[in-house]
């Protein structure tokens, strides 16, 4: 396997990195530290982002876009989360978007929701499965029990009339500064969830439809995440994605496999952060008279995160060459995302341990490290991901 990067792979390595230190780096931790669930978000950031294409990237070119191939999207998304995690996040969530506009949006769709999202820097989307009481069953949806899964309802008024849809969903990212929400909605409650859901695109200005509480998080606190309500809500049958009652083929796929493999290569960023800082501290610092970085403990600590950091980085970048070279039936990127977890926290950990007191002090990295990395325990490395993958091994 050919591990080197392409001339366009290495521009675009050169472009997020030079971002990454010039703009998201001095803007990490004091937005992080800003009280308040929104606060913390700025829209400078996201249109000097936008502006470099960043917002835009995975759209394929012929629809306006970027184009840009799996392994740079790797690439972009660790280099900026080494500077910022939500930052990084913040940007990726788009590119989600622009999968399931590529594998299954109509012409129609495309020219009233992507013609816009190209055009305007701060046109941000989110995608909504999680409900109160149903976050890992709608990504794990059980196979027998029809009680389980999304609430959230769509009925048709009539044959070819609109649909109503009433319910609420939880935690959704971009919640609080999206234009446009892609909405899974149970249409049958007669089955099970995986074959009686539908996805809608729900724009900020649908009737009946608006944002609820914006949740104030530990960790991530750039990005956004808030309750979306439906009331009554009204929607042209034109905004069903793929077909009625087959959400699942919609959530599943590529776009499903890109949050995946998304947070295998944010937690990378992450993951160099940390070691990068843990070997800066150790350098300057001096313990019993001689350089932290003298010490045969800290040297084994720190070796420990550099070798997890360029194993996941190995697995990272196989994950994303499985992708663009369509290596079917991979479990690379749900594997890499539960992998990735592991080692965020392990890795996150042991900085902490290499810089002492200090790292746990608000005025540190390390701490904020360790709070970003509490993200991956509920959306990436729990257990309901790994019995996600035991199910497709079968
Ligand atoms: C920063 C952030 C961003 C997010 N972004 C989005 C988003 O954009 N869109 C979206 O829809 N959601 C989003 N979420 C929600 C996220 O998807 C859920 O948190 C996740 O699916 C877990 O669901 P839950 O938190 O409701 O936990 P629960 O599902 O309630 O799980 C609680 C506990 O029960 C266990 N459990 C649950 N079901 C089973 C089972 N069947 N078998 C065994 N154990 C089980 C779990 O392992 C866990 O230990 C986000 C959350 C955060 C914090």
């Amino acid at each position: 396997m050919d591990f080197s990067l392409n001339e366009e792979q290495r521009r675009w390595q050169n472009e997020a990195r030079h971002f990454a230190r010039e703009v998201l780096l001095p803007a990490s931790l004091k937005r992080d530290q800003i009280e308040g669930a929104f606060e913390p978000w700025d829209w400078d950031i996201i249109k000097a982002g936008s502006k470099l294409g960043f917002r835009t990237f995975a759209v394929p070119k012929e629809l306006g876009g970027h184009g840009a191939d799996f392994i740079s999207q790797a690439i972009v998304m660790s280099e900026l989360a080494k500077a910022d995690s939500a930052m990084s996040k913040a940007f990726s969530q788009n590119w989600k978007w622009s999968h399931l506009i590529a594998e299954f949006c109509t012409k129609d769709q495309k020219d009233r929701f992507l013609t816009p999202f190209l055009a305007d820097h701060t046109y941000v989307i989110g995608s909504a499965s999680t409900e109160p009481n149903a976050g890992s069953d709608n990504r794990f949806p059980p196979l027998e029990d029809k009680s389980a899964g999304f609430r959230l309802k769509a009925e048709r008024e009539s044959k070819d009339g609109d649909w109503i849809l009433n319910g609420d969903k939880c935690f959704i990212a971009n919640g609080s500064v999206g234009k446009l929400f892609f909405i899974n909605a149970r249409s049958d409650f007669n089955t099970i969830a995986r074959e009686g859901t539908t996805v809608f695109m729900v724009p900020l200005d649908t009737p009946g439809f608006r944002i609820g509480k914006i949740f104030n998080k530990a960790g991530w606190r750039f990005y956004q995440n808030a309750e979306l309500i439906c009331e009554d809500a009204r929607l042209p049958h034109a905004n069903v994605v793929g077909e009625p009652h087959k959400g699942q083929k919609v959530r599943s796929g590529v776009a499903a496999e890109f949050s995946d493999f998304e947070l295998a290569a944010n937690a990378l960023g992450i993951c160099d952060a940390a070691t990068e800082y843990a070997m800066a501290f150790a350098k300057k610092e001096k313990r019993a008279g001689k350089p932290l970085w003298d010490h045969q403990l800290v040297q084994l600590n720190i070796h420990e995160m550099n070798m997890l950091t360029e194993t996941l980085r190995s697995y990272v970048m196989r994950c994303a060459w499985d992708m663009d070279t369509r290596v079917h039936g991979s479990l690379s990127p749900v594997l890499a995302m539960a992998y990735a977890s592991d080692v965020l926290q392990r890795v996150t950990k042991l900085n902490m341990e290499v810089h002492g007191a200090h790292g746990g002090m608000m005025d540190a990295m390390t701490q904020k490290l360790v709070r970003d990395g509490i993200i991956w325990t509920h959306l990436a490395g729990d257990n309901t991901q790994r019995l996600k993958a035991v199910r497709r091994m079968k």
